[in-house]
């Protein structure tokens, strides 16, 4: 079979498609005001299914305009939380009620295996249901000082929110931003990742079905450097929400400063697993394996520097390694399918890039190249990189897809001094039946996020977010609700004014 027959072959392309995917603004689909428009590939054929408008700063200002008519004269800022929450509970109704065409269209448009975009898809409608019952939940502080003074929190929306998001599971993160955004009486412009433009346009439907008020939500595609930049110095836009590279979350960071936005930044990692000799290696290996292939290994928090005490290391990579050839490749709509295709040529070649230095730097023992059957579009076999130096380039940057580096230690000090050589700081996971030492070791790891014994299984309370170069400022719970609001101090005097006079004599 040639390379072409089996792509015809195995391709899977969604009924439904639209023709072309356009900009959301005021309540109506539209196309950029230029007319210019962007090629969207898919990532099993890296064909161009689809031609996505191409917002300018042109379109991001008609979208700020709408966005800011509706917070300064709509309903949705001056709802009672009980009625905004009922809308989002419509709204979390209608995207599982769509679980499987959402799904199916991430997938196609991602590359990601259709089982966990499915469970992606879910995990959407469960943010908004989260935000819809913590906004009725809220309560907010008041101070008293008897008989002399009541102070109270009038905490209120800020206004139109910018809402910038990767490729990666897109579905899910913009969720993560609509949801809090959207629950605390902001309205707000989302700009998608240029690679996956296909299932954030599906949101409009959803909002407009849940009975979300006109010009609440707003959409607008495009790069970058033209739509997310323009959004960025949009003087009406009070507020940031960032998820993407390190690298791009600096440039944003200095765009914004001169309008001294507020700004919330989730971005890159290269997070560690350190498995300690007492570890339950059966659950450790499972667990470190699906933390760097699942979603492709195009995944913030992936696991994807492994540390591995000298005693069991041996064992370890050998197991490891066979366990990664055994995962399985394939198309991403197949349900066995467990890494799919990399979301795009331009991101396969980076990691293949990567690939490429790990033989150079350290010894590879599984994977390394394309999967047999699959030497087309953009799949990876899941690869393994075993005795990787602290210095290795592997070691230390953000690969972002099915790559992973092993390296040894000997000591907790010389673990913890492993764990922590990186600039980045998301998660680290710890497998150690020692309690004493999972509690401190977990403690003195630079992240923000820390699994003991588990894998990345995440309570939507908790606080999510990185340090180093992996944030700025938490989201999660009512973390979010903070940076979507402001929080106005109100102080009322009971008792007698407490009113030193000046100028009396
Ligand atoms: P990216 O930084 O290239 O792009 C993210 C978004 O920013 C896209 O919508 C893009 O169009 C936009 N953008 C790019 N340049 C811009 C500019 N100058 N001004 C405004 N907007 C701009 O990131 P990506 O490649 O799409 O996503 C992968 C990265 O995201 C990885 O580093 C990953 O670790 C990170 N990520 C972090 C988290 C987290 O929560 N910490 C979650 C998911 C992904």
């Amino acid at each position: 079979m040639t390379d072409t027959t089996i792509l015809a072959a195995g391709r899977h392309v969604p009924e439904n498609l639209p023709s072309r995917i356009q900009h959301y603004i005021d309540g109506a689909f539209v196309d950029s005001i230029d007319g210019d428009t962007f090629d969207v590939l898919e990532p099993v054929s890296n064909e161009v299914y689809v031609q996505a408008a191409a917002g300018k700063k042109a379109d991001i200002d008609l979208a700020v305009a709408a966005a800011k008519r509706a917070f300064d004269e709509g309903p949705w800022p001056r709802m009672l939380p009980r009625e905004r929450s009922r809308i989002l509970h419509r709204i979390a109704d209608l995207v599982e009620a769509r679980d499987a065409q959402l799904a199916e269209m991430e997938s196609f448009d991602s590359g990601l295996p259709i089982t966990q975009a499915l469970g992606q898809a879910r995990r959407a409608a469960e943010n908004f249901r989260f935000f819809a019952d913590l906004i009725v939940a809220q309560a907010d502080d008041t101070f008293k000082v008897p008989g002399r003074q009541i102070n109270y929190v009038n905490r209120k929306p800020i206004g139109v929110a910018g809402l910038i998001t990767p490729w990666n599971t897109p579905f899910m993160l913009e969720s993560w931003k609509l949801g809090p955004a959207l629950a605390t009486g902001n309205t707000v412009v989302l700009k998608p990742a240029e690679f996956t433009p296909l299932s954030a346009s599906l949101w409009a439907g959803i909002f407009e079905e849940a009975g979300l008020p006109q010009g609440v939500f707003n959409l607008v595609n495009g790069l970058g450097e033209d739509a997310g930049d323009a959004l960025v110095k949009h003087p009406d836009v009070p507020l940031i929400s960032f998820t993407g590279e390190s690298r791009t979350g600096q440039i944003i960071f200095g765009n914004a400063a001169p309008f001294l936005k507020g700004l919330s930044m989730e971005l890159g990692g290269k997070s560690p697993a350190i498995v300690f000799d007492d570890a339950d290696l059966d659950a450790a290996i499972d667990a470190t394996i699906f933390g760097v292939f699942s979603l492709n290994g195009e995944r913030c928090t992936a696991g994807s520097r492994i540390l591995v005490q000298r005693d069991v290391y041996d064992e370890f990579v050998e197991r490891y390694a066979a366990q990664a050839k055994r995962v399985k490749v394939g198309y991403p709509h197949e349900k066995d399918t467990e890494v799919g295709a990399l979301v795009h040529p331009e991101h396969y070649a980076k990691v293949m890039s990567y690939v490429e230095i790990g033989k150079s730097e350290a010894r590879l023992v599984a994977g390394g190249g394309q999967p047999e059957g699959f030497e087309f579009g953009n799949f990876v076999a899941p690869t393994v990189f075993a005795d990787v130096s602290p210095d290795a380039r592997i070691f230390q940057e953000e690969i972002f897809g099915p790559v992973v580096a092993i390296t040894p230690f000997d000591t907790e000090e010389e673990a913890l001094a492993l764990a922590n050589n990186t600039r980045y700081g998301l998660a680290a996971y710890v497998w150690t039946n020692d309690l004493k030492r999972a509690h401190n070791f977990a403690q003195s790891i630079e992240a923000g996020m820390v699994w003991l014994n588990s894998n990345n299984v995440r309570d939507l309370r908790t606080p999510f977010g990185g340090v180093k170069a992996s944030g700025l400022g938490h989201e999660g719970g009512y973390r979010s609700i903070d940076f979507y609001t402001d929080q106005q101090a109100v102080h009322i005097t009971l008792g007698e004014v407490h009113n030193p006079t000046f100028g009396k004599n």
